[in-house]
């Protein structure tokens, strides 16, 4: 064990709400395992790396192709209004799949800038029951789309 969290999403020896979304020969993709935002979704790297550089072409292939699943199933939920995407070369590599709603755009400026608040927000104000419910509803529907 490295105490690496997307190390140990990799292996399975943690497990993200909802369980795995879909799985690739060396990716994985999976709800966000903080953050109580449905359908917030994050394509990891099974090995710890740090940037898509490291990665082949055949990988970065596989990697953007399931990036593009995940958000084309993003797109039959009927409230995700739109979508960012973003990879930050931080510790092990993984891509944010960031959905928006409209009662982000009721309390945030539509901003990248806004990310990280409404981050905190969903953090401070929506960890109940009822929301991880709903984030849990939405992997398992989620996960039918990308299977099927
Ligand atoms: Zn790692």
């Amino acid at each position: 064990m490295n105490g690496c969290v997307g190390c140990a999403l990799g292996d399975k020896s943690l497990a993200p709400p909802g369980g795995i979304l879909k799985e690739t020969e060396n990716f994985i993709l999976h709800q966000d395992p903080l953050v109580p935002i449905k359908g917030f979704l994050i394509v990891a790297s099974k090995r710890h790396i740090r940037s898509v550089a490291a990665l082949s072409q055949a990988e970065a292939s596989e990697f953007f192709t399931l990036c593009h699943s995940a958000r084309c199933a993003l797109a039959a939920l009927e409230d995700v209004t739109g979508c960012t995407l973003i990879q930050e070369e931080r510790g092990h590599l993984h891509l944010w799949i960031f959905p928006k709603y409209a009662w982000m755009d009721d309390l945030f400026e539509d901003s990248l800038s806004s990310i990280r608040p409404i981050l905190a927000y969903a953090k401070e104000h929506l960890q109940t029951e009822e929301t991880m419910r709903e984030v849990i509803a939405c992997a398992e529907r989620l996960r039918v789309l990308l299977n099927e």
